[in-house]
């Protein structure tokens, strides 16, 4: 961690003694541990202009209005954050009515964005206890019998808002009214001691929302953090929670793990707490079935590019890495079909078909990227026809190039599949002279339509779509 927490002598108002308070202490104790300005590094200079608006309207409107969570968080890491979140104890019609570019979202949750050019500001209103019925509007915290939380729009002051936050680092608080940071939960010596640590009872917070399960291991990759001990212990037990969350709700939360920057690290951590098979149950049939090490290099290489291209400033798409992902279960459906008597096309599109079938009833995903990445897989066998015009106009295909990098993900592993990556990789330096000559002379690769039905691959066959077929 960086150190950017200025010494310590800002402990003017410790109330909570020990490191790891328990909500009775929180509740008991709700003055913050009060680091002002002087003794913190955030300045406003770092402040995105579009927050720092709607921090300063709802303080002129007389609200209460702070800075918290990953952005009050990062700043005090010194990393840029991701986006600005805003507290306040403003309603969300009050909050509606003071910006005309505002919309309220959420049932679980009800939200105020407020809307910028490029950018949404979220405010939330300030949780308080579902017990607590004054503060409540009526409303309770809305449970299921296992304790998952299904809504809690129940509002109460700041110090109760801070123990309904997920981890310590989370619950920080930059208030605008004079620029001091509030810790009501033990959140700054975490931070300073580079600790995850859930707020209150680890498992039983897990149980109220398992998206903390997936939160823990994002934060701990992405900040290079520690998961304190008493948090992580159930992490290896309770990935099974996770079958309960809307595939929606899991699809948001795959793009921010693996579009984060650090989707190798978050990869190896899902699979070390035995929380990735929750989510890619196929995949991780696959990597578990076989011991070849060709699945995983596949995805590390793919995973790896993601994070490159991310730390290069390069644009993301996620088909590309889906397709990585979910390629080792298409090519054990595809064998099993071309073993039933399908050609390599038809076996594909079924395969490609049951594959995303069965990874959607879990984890939602965009249609645009389920097309992308059956493509992506498509391309596969396209690139396997090294003579004719083919080549030559899958070239200006829009997905060529995708598919191109796919193949050449899968060339570290796969013999064919390397040599027609080089052929590719030449066809595509030379003019167009030179490849129409190339197309003409290739003595490799499939010329023509594939669509006879072969027999059935005998045991040990390669099942690399990019295997020409079968000469009959
Ligand atoms: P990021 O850098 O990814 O934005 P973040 O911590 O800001 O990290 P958000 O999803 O933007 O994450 O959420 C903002 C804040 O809302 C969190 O810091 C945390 O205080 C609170 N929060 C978000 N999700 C949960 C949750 N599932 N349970 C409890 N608190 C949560
Ligand atoms: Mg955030």
């Amino acid at each position: 961690m960086t150190g950017v927490l200025k010494g310590s002598g800002y402990y003017t108002h410790v109330s909570i003694a020990d490191n790891n308070p328990s909500l009775e202490a929180l509740i008991l104790n709700p003055q913050p541990v009060v680091i002002p300005r002087p003794d913190h590094n955030i300045s406003r200079v770092n402040i995105s202009p579009n927050a720092l608006k709607v921090l300063y309207r709802l303080r002129e409107a007389g609200y209460r209005a702070c800075l918290v969570g990953g952005g009050v968080r990062d700043l005090l890491l010194g990393r840029e954050p991701k986006d600005f979140d805003i507290a306040t104890d403003a309603r969300p019609e009050q909050i509606y009515r003071l910006f005309r570019n505002c919309r309220l979202i959420g049932r679980r949750f009800r939200l105020a964005h407020v809307q910028f050019d490029h950018e949404i500001i979220e405010v939330a209103t300030f949780r308080g206890h579902g017990d607590d019925s004054e503060e409540g509007d009526g409303s309770t915290i809305e449970r299921a019998a296992d304790g998952r939380i299904l809504s809690d729009n129940v509002y109460g002051g700041i110090e109760d808002d801070a123990w309904r936050r997920d981890f310590t680092i989370n619950a920080l608080y930059y208030d605008i009214s004079d620029f001091a940071v509030l810790d009501y939960v033990g959140g700054i010596e975490d931070l300073k001691a580079g600790l995850i640590r859930l707020i209150g009872d680890p498992a039983e917070r897990y149980h109220e929302d398992p998206v903390r399960l997936l939160r823990a291991v994002r934060f701990a990759a992405k900040l290079g953090l520690r998961i304190d001990p008493a948090t992580e212990a159930p992490l290896h037990r309770l990935g099974h929670l996770l079958e309960k969350i809307p595939p929606a709700r899991l699809a948001d939360e795959i793009l921010k793990l693996f579009m984060g920057g650090c989707a190798i690290q978050t990869f190896e951590l899902l699979r070390h707490y035995r929380l990735f098979g929750f989510l890619f149950p196929a995949t991780e049939r696959c990597l578990n079935h076989q011991q070849q090490h060709y699945p995983k290099t596949l995805l590390m290489r793919a995973l790896a590019g993601t994070d490159a291209r991310l730390a290069g400033g390069q644009p993301v798409n996620p088909a590309f890495l889906f397709a990585a992902l979910l390629w080792d279960p298409l090519r054990e459906q595809m064998q099993r079909l071309q073993a039933s008597g399908l050609d390599e096309g038809e076996a594909l599109h079924a395969a490609a078909d049951a594959v995303i079938q069965s990874q959607i009833r879990r984890v939602s995903m965009n249609r645009r990227y389920s097309l992308s990445m059956r493509e992506i897989w498509e391309m596969q066998q396209r690139l396997t026809i090294t003579t004719g015009k083919r080549p030559l106009r899958l070239l200006t295909h829009p997905r060529f190039r995708a598919g191109y990098d796919f193949l050449l993900l899968r060339a570290d592993a796969d013999q064919p599949a390397a040599e027609l990556a080089e052929w590719w990789t030449r066809f595509m330096a030379m003019d167009e002279k030179g490849r129409i000559q190339a197309v003409l002379s290739s003595p490799k690769g499939k010329k023509g339509k594939s669509r006879r039905r072969r027999k059935p691959r005998s045991a040990g066959q390669s099942d690399s779509p990019s295997q020409p077929p079968a000469e009959s």
